[in-house]
């Protein structure tokens, strides 16, 4: 199908897109990526009568780690697209549950056109990125007109492909915070193939103190709700040291927690299942992470042949 019929705007920069955002107000849509929106609009899902490319923003498209030791960034602009984040150096650096979630984020062709901020914006509750914002404890910069506001995004997402963005608003960065201490991270999810969005996925963050005990045991989780889950696990994994933590313990607390809907991928009993294993797994790929980076691969999974305790079951 074609798109109904929609006036075209390409503005040079950020206030001229506020500018027509605001005089267009609930009948203008962004279009950033296209990879959401275009299909909507050819189903006819979605028909605004104006689409405010944002495209040549580019003093939007940056990625960038800020701060000091105590409380850095990664900062997301909204031209930013998937892969720029993915492989942008200082990022993975200091961020590697970046570019662990968003290698299951779709195909290469999709993730160069689509945007990170873009994604969060579409607010898809399997959308790997909305898991990792709300993991991290990030946040998102919302510009209108006369007003620019940010969002926890605990107070983001409102429900399935709703944000709180609101009409002439345009979303400009989005900001993840990178944890202190030693902290160890992995992304993990099944898919019925890879690049497809997950039936269930998890991430984790576990941070240790100096003699490898564990503080903090935190975990995400994507398609099982209609936002996305936030669970902290700590008090079911022990404070002990990381190889002796009972991940299988708070595996089961997980899934006893999650409260999954059937729909045609899975039934809700399978997905509370999956969502179980995946916490356990990830919450030791990730202690393993805190421990010995070097001995995890770029899933944050153990490497073959690396000493480390067995991946618990
Ligand atoms: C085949 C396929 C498979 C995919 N698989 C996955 C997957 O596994 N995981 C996943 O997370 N995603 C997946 N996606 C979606 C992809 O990540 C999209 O790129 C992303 O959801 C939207 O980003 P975009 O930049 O393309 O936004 P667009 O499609 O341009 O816009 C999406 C929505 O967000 C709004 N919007 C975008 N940017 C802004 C902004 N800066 N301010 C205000 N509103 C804004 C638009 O108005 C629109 O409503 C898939 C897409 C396709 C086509």
């Amino acid at each position: 199908m074609k798109p109904s019929g929609f006036t075209y705007h390409r503005p040079d920069g950020v206030g001229g897109a506020l500018q027509v955002l605001s005089e267009f107000g609930p009948d203008a849509k962004v279009l950033a990526g296209g990879q959401s929106l275009v299909p909507l609009l050819n189903m006819r899902l979605a028909a605004p009568e104006h689409l405010v490319d944002i495209n040549r923003l580019d003093e939007l498209s940056y990625v960038r780690v800020d701060g000091d030791d105590e409380q850095r960034v990664v900062r997301v602009g909204a031209t930013a697209r998937h892969t720029d984040v993915e492989r942008d150096p200082a990022a993975s650096g200091a961020l590697p549950l970046l570019g662990r979630a968003l290698r299951h984020v779709a195909h290469p062709t999709i993730r160069n056109r689509g945007t990170t901020v873009g994604s969060l914006v579409h607010a898809d509750p399997s959308g790997e990125m909305t898991a990792v914002l709300a993991l991290l404890e990030g946040s998102m910069q919302l510009r209108a007109v006369n007003s620019t506001r940010t969002v926890a995004a605990a107070d983001f997402f409102l429900g399935p492909l709703e944000s709180c963005a609101v009409a002439g608003e345009l979303a400009t960065e989005a900001v993840f915070p990178v944890p202190a201490g030693r902290t160890g991270s992995a992304w993990l999810e099944v898919a019925r193939r890879h690049g497809d969005y997950a039936v269930c996925g998890a991430g984790a963050l576990v941070t240790l103190d100096d003699d490898l005990r564990v503080v903090s045991a935190r975990t995400a989780y994507i398609s099982v709700d209609a936002t996305p889950v936030v669970l902290d696990l700590t008090d079911e994994a022990g404070a002990v040291p990381f190889d002796t933590a009972d991940w299988v313990g708070a595996g089961r607390a997980a899934a006893d927690r999650l409260d999954p809907d059937d729909d045609i991928h899975a039934t809700a009993e399978y997905r509370r299942h999956l969502a179980g294993v995946l916490t356990t797994r990830a919450l030791h790929a990730a202690g393993l992470d805190a421990a010995a980076p070097e001995a995890v691969n770029r899933d944050g999974v153990r490497r073959l042949g690396a000493a480390s305790t067995e991946v618990p079951r």
